[in-house]
This record gives structure tokens, sequence and C-alpha cells, in this order.
């Protein structure tokens, strides 16, 4: 509970409605409340965070961001049900929870400074329901990255092309715009993305991460539908951007769950 509070309100409490900064304290719950002393608002500890609305415990939520946070293998549905003794579907929705929030906070953190990559294939596992069709063998993602001065990512995005830009596997240029519109800071210095196929060699590093990136997913998932393919390239980046950058990963994530901006 003091880990939320602190991430939530690292200044101390601030009404969420009118940005008072006293509270009540109504602790006859099994989370305590707080009732803004101004405009009698009330907010709960976990109001607007990847917890808001879960009967699971916060020692459950907070094993579960520890076993998303390891680096070696992350988590799928199955095992994190028998870890916290959840049914199938609570481990599930967890887990897409907690993936929706490394998302956001991926969306929030474009890429800076010099910023080079370019398009390439991620291809799943070959499952029965690729077999039979029922997904794409292979999908376009974009593999770009901020590099620092001896040419070493720092910070890397792996995005699927949206299929508005893109016809019978060919990639359009407007893609390109699309992703940089999104994903590249405005004060970003030298921008160079390149949309014909396997043009990302230039830098050699991100052909091993996309790899690493399917092998994590087939290996820890069987393969994903194209669905929800961008949350999980979203968490894989996540993991992979705090160890460039030699950040622990547990307690970003922890945070990246509690300060999130809106849950769909
Ligand atoms: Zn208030």
């Amino acid at each position: 509970m003091q880990f939320i509070y602190q991430a939530k309100w690292p200044d101390g409490f601030s009404c969420p409605r009118c940005g008072h900064r006293q509270a009540y304290v109504i602790r006859s719950r099994r989370l305590p409340l707080y009732e803004c002393r101004s405009c009698r608002h009330q907010t709960s500890l976990i109001a607007g965070t990847v917890m808001e609305g879960s009967r699971t415990s916060l020692c459950k939520w907070f094993l579960a961001f520890h076993l998303v946070a390891n680096t070696e293998r992350g988590t799928n549905a199955v095992q994190l049900s028998s870890f916290l003794q959840v049914t199938y579907k609570t481990a599930w929705a967890i887990l897409h929870k907690i993936r929706q929030a490394l998302s956001q906070a991926d969306n929030a953190n474009p890429l800076t400074g010099v910023v080079k990559g370019g398009t390439a294939f991620h291809r799943p596992f070959r499952s029965a329901a690729s077999v039979l069709g029922l997904y794409p063998e292979q999908r376009p993602v974009f593999v770009v990255a901020s590099l620092d001065k001896g040419a070493v990512p720092q910070q890397v995005k792996i995005k699927t092309v949206r299929p508005e830009d893109m016809e019978d596997g060919r990639i359009y240029r407007s893609a390109g715009e699309h992703f940089i519109k999104e994903h590249v800071s405005p004060d970003a210095l030298d921008v160079d993305i390149e949309t014909r196929r396997y043009h990302y060699q230039r830098v050699p590093s991100l052909r091993n991460y996309l790899r690493k990136a399917r092998a994590w997913t087939n290996r820890v998932f069987n393969g994903i539908g194209p669905k929800y393919l961008q949350h999980y390239l979203d968490e894989f980046c996540f993991r992979l951007n705090l160890q460039l950058q030699n950040v622990p990963i547990f307690d970003r994530l922890a945070r990246a769950c509690i300060k999130i901006l809106q849950i769909s």
C-alpha cells in the first residue's frame, strides 16, 4: 500500500478532481479510501491503476508484476494462474491489464536523438492456427531504435505496421510517416527509417532483438494472434529497454501499472 501511495502521490495526496492536498482517510474497507477535505470526492488507492475493480489481493498483483519483470522468462496465463492460485481467466485478465499499461508507458516515451531502423517480418511459430490459415504466417513490423554515439541502441520499439498502410504485403511509404508521427519525438536529431523490406541491417543488433522477441513469444505463448501481438511486443521492449539502460525492471514496471492514464 505504501509503494502504491508513493507511486501515485509522490508529493503527498492530491485530489484527482480538484487538486486539493488534504484528505480524510477512511479505513473501514479492505483498502483505505481518501476523501478530499475540500470537495468531498472519494478516491481509493487503486483507482486509475491496473488493479482498479479487481478483487485479487495486492500481494498477488505484486507477485504478478514480479513475474512479468523477470527478464529471462516473463510469464503466461497458465503459469500465472498456478503461481497465484487464481483462475486462468483472472490470470489472463491480470496479464492483459499489465500489458496495456506497458503499451501506454511505451507510447508515452517516443524515440529521441539519432533514430534508425526499418521494417522486417515477425514470423510466428507454425501453430495449428497458422497452418489452417487462421492468421497470416508473417506480420510486418517496424524495428527502430534511438542510438547512442557508438551507434548502440538505447531504446528499441517494435511496432506492427497498420493494415491501412499496406496492401498484398507491400508497405506504403506513408507507413513510415505514421510511425514517425506516433513514436518519434519531434526534436529527434536524425531520423532514418527505411520502409522497404529487410532494410534494417544497417543496425545489425536490431535483427537480434527481433529474433529474441520472436523466440520469446513463441516459447512462452506458443505463438500469438494478430489482435494482441502489439501488446506482447511492447512488453518485450519494455524489459529490453530497461536492460539496455541498466535500470531495475520491477520498480519501473510496478510504477507503470500504477500510474496509468486510462484502461480500456
Ligand atoms: Zn477535491
